[in-house]
C-alpha cells in the first residue's frame, strides 16, 4: 500500500462467534500483538459483546467496531440497533453491507447507502463491504458490478465523509472459502474501486480513502497481499478469530 497516502486498517469480523468470556480472552491475546502496530487494529465483534470489547480495549492501539447498524435513530424497528446506540457504548467502527447480510438478510445497496448515512451522522468509521459473485466474475462484469455498488452505496455523500469510510473489497466467492483473490486480483479491484472514487468525488479523496480486501486472508498470504499499493488492509473473518493468525496479519500490515 501506499504508506504516505493512507494508514492501512486490519479489521476482525468475528461474525456471530464468541461469548463475553471468549471475547475478552481473544482480546486479551490480541492486546501484545498489537502493540506498535503500523496499522489500524479494530475487532468487530457481535452486539452482545461490544460492552465488553469496548472495556477490554481502554488504554490499547485496538479499536471496536460493529458489524451492522439500522438506519433510522429509534423506533419500531424490532431486533435493530442504531448508530448513535453504538456510539453511546464507545464504538468507533461498524462494518455495513457485508456480503452474508446482502445474501442472508435482505441487504441492498440502497440499504447500505443509508445505513453508511446514518453512521457517518452519528461519527462512527463505517467500513463499507462491496465485492462480486463468482459467477458475476466469470461473465467478465466484476467492474460494472464494483463500479454500480460503489455509485449507489456511496450516493450522496460528501468527500469528506468518503474519506473517514473504509471500503472493504470482498469477493463473495472468496468469503469463508479458504478461496483467495490472488493479489494480483485483489490489486486490480481494489485499484479499479480507487478510480472509481475518483470519478465520484476527486483524486485527493481517492488517494486518501482507504480500500481493504477482505476474503480467506490468513496468515499465509497476508504479507503478499498487503504488499499491493492499493490493498490498504484487510478485512479478515475466520483467521481474526485466533490471536497469534490476527497477530501476523497485522505484524504484515506494518512492512
Ligand atoms: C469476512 O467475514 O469479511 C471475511 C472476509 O471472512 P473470511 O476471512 O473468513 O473469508
Amino acid at each position: 500500500m501506499n504508506k504516505s497516502l493512507r494508514k492501512a486498517v486490519i479489521a476482525g469480523n468475528w461474525k456471530m462467534n464468541k461469548t463475553r468470556p471468549e471475547a475478552k480472552e481473544l482480546i486479551e491475546a490480541i492486546k501484545p500483538l498489537a502493540v506498535g502496530a503500523d496499522c489500524e487494529v479494530v475487532v468487530c465483534v457481535p452486539f452482545t459483546n461490544l460492552e465488553t470489547a469496548v472495556e477490554a480495549t481502554k488504554g490499547t492501539n485496538i479499536h471496536v467496531g460493529a458489524q451492522n447498524c439500522h438506519f433510522e435513530k429509534s423506533g419500531a424497528f424490532t431486533g435493530e440497533i442504531s448508530a448513535d446506540m453504538l456510539t453511546e457504548l464507545g464504538v468507533e467502527y461498524v462494518v455495513l453491507g457485508h456480503s452474508e447480510r446482502r445474501q442472508y438478510f435482505g441487504e441492498t445497496d440502497e440499504t447500505v447507502n443509508k445505513r453508511l448515512k446514518a453512521a457517518l451522522e452519528a461519527g462512527l468509521k463505517p467500513i463499507v463491504c462491496i465485492g462480486e459473485l463468482l459467477w458475476e466474475r466469470e461473465c467478465g462484469i466484476t467492474e460494472e458490478v464494483l463500479g454500480k455498488q460503489c455509485k449507489l452505496d456511496f450516493f450522496g455523500i460528501s468527500a469528506e465523509d468518503m474519506k473517514k469510510t473504509v471500503i472493504a473489497y470482498e469477493p463473495v466467492w472468496a468469503i469463508g472459502t479458504g478461496k483467495t483473490a490472488t493479489a494480483d486480483q485483489a490489486e486490480e479491484a481494489c485499484a479499479y474501486i480507487r478510480s472509481v472514487i475518483a470519478k465520484m468525488f476527486d483524486k485527493a479523496t481517492a488517494d486518501a480513502v482507504t480500500v481493504q480486501y477482505g476474503g480467506s486472508m490468513n496468515a499465509k498470504n497476508a504479507a503478499e497481499l498487503l504488499s499491493k499499493p492499493d490493498v490498504d488492509g484487510g478485512l479478515i473473518g475466520g483467521a481474526s478469530l485466533k490471536a497469534p493468525d490476527f497477530g501476523v496479519i497485522i505484524a504484515a500490515a506494518k512492512e
